[in-house]
């Protein structure tokens, strides 16, 4: 399915002034289809189609369009999860709070508990928080897609139902999943919580508004990562676009996703080196934008959780085992791959050097590429801001909890000057301690600018250089 999304190109239009362009979709009605015995018969018989197929490629294209070019209007969404399941969405263009107010209400009456969280999406997306970002944006246009399921979202049917052992809340929530492959998808369902009233009858609430901004901006700042690909890119690039590249990647070597074979992916989850730092970049303006998320996300990572072998059960308990960072399996390239881990490294490189926020976005924007290690960004950090060499050098080994080698050191900085006095400190290599600050010259570029830059697939694959 994302192939079919992926491999449609659509022109974008609008001029730098309209960067965001929101689009909100009302499901009216979520159904069941099914056809009369005739119409079976003349598929099958007269037509020698497969209904099966048409209704794949009928969800196939619907999905497309959804995320690749939505367009206003009427039309059905067909379910990636349930083979007869649909949605019949009405969409119109949202350019201010009042459109989407009147859009989700008809001006009138209060909004739900969902219409609430998208109208909080809407809001930090116009917000601050996000419009700061632009500046390193490279997509002309960003599209968002608000998708209100207020009309069976707060029904108890959608919990009896089940599909292959799936809830339909499961699946429908599925459906509209967070992401920013294409354009950025939100639904309101997502942000309900559905707990038990003492009687034993559903209750709903909403997640809380720090919660709900927190997924606005993370999901815009992956709209800033080359790593993820948009609908005009290239045929020729889009295998080697990280996350193309990494499922792919996944898919053949362990039948998994690049999260693991449950798709999903947690702060303190080992993933894969390019899905660590596409998360890690994402989370990481999430921490500069709340001390209580950042506060959430150092907690976390105190311990580190490891998919079990065997089937997935659906649940983290069960899925997951969470370790102490004593555990053998925490080595510091493992440690690297968690995406908490790497947001922490560059909420710290912004909170404890003279670079700032400014100044990490300024190395992540020098390493903006298809393919991006954390090694990128540190490198191109670390060729900025020479005289915060030692200081990053410290974070990331205090991060990693000094499991990192002093070969892995290397690696990660470079052959850089910073690194020996450091190195020396640990007591490994170099004998005789000095200070770490003192070795660093500031007008000095501590690693050749083109080595900022230059991961290659045989760094991404872990194959031994020539
Ligand atoms: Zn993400």
């Amino acid at each position: 399915m994302l192939f079919l999304v992926l491999l449609i190109g659509v022109p974008v239009g609008g001029s730098a002034d309209d960067h965001l362009e929101v689009m909100y979709q009302k499901v009216q009605q979520v159904a069941f289809l099914h056809r009369e015995q005739w119409q079976e018969f003349i598929l099958r018989r007269v037509l020698r189609i497969d209904p099966a197929t048409l209704d794949f490629a009928h969800m196939a294209l619907s999905q497309a369009e959804m995320r690749a070019f939505p367009l206003p209007g009427e039309r059905w969404i067909r379910s990636t999860g349930h083979p007869r399941l649909a949605y019949r969405v009405k969409r119109v263009r949202i350019r201010s709070p009042q459109d989407l107010q009147q859009a989700m209400m008809g001006g009138a009456g209060p909004l739900t508990r969902g219409q609430s969280a998208l109208m909080t999406l809407y809001q930090t997306l116009t917000s601050e928080a996000v419009t700061r970002l632009r500046p390193f944006a490279y997509r002309r246009k960003v599209q968002v897609m608000l998708t209100d399921l207020s009309v069976i979202e707060e029904s108890p049917v959608i919990d009896q139902i089940t599909h292959q052992g799936r809830p339909l809340r499961a699946i429908i929530s599925l459906d509209f999943w967070p992401m920013a492959v294409g354009v950025i998808q939100f639904s309101s369902i997502y942000f309900l919580q559905v707990g038990r009233a003492p009687d034993g009858s559903p209750q709903f609430s909403l997640c809380p508004p720090a919660f709900i901004r927190s997924n606005a901006i993370h999901e815009y700042a992956h709209t800033l990562d080359r790593m993820l690909p948009t609908v005009r890119t290239p045929l020729k690039d889009l295998i080697f676009t990280g996350f193309v590249f990494d499922s792919i990647l996944s898919y053949l070597q362990e039948r998994g996703s690049c999260y693991g074979k449950d798709m999903a992916h947690y702060l303190n989850e080992p993933t894969t080196p390019l899905a660590a730092s596409l998360e890690g970049w994402a989370i990481f303006h999430e921490m500069i934008d709340s001390d209580e998320v950042a506060a959430h996300v150092r907690h976390t990572i105190e311990r580190l959780a490891f998919e079990r072998p065997g089937p997935v059960t659906g649940s983290f308990a069960s899925d997951y085992e969470v370790v102490g960072w004593d555990d053998p399996r925490v080595t510091g390239p493992v440690a690297l791959r968690v995406e908490g881990v790497q947001a922490t490294i560059l909420y710290r490189l912004a909170q404890e050097t003279t670079a700032g926020w400014q100044g990490v976005c300024g190395a992540f924007g020098l390493a903006n590429r298809n393919l991006r290690l954390i090694r990128d960004v540190l490198r191109a950090f670390v060729h900025l801001f020479p005289d915060q060499a030692a200081t990053a050098i410290r974070i990331v080994d205090e991060e990693t909890h000094g499991k990192l080698t002093d070969h892995e050191l290397v690696d990660l900085f470079g052959d850089s000057s910073a690194l020996l006095p450091l190195l020396a400190a640990r007591g490994r290599t170099t004998p005789g301690v000095c200070s770490v600050e003192e070795a660093v010259s500031p007008s000095t570029p501590l690693v050749d600018p083109r080595s900022s830059v230059q991961t290659s697939l045989e760094g991404i694959l872990d194959l031994p250089a020539e």
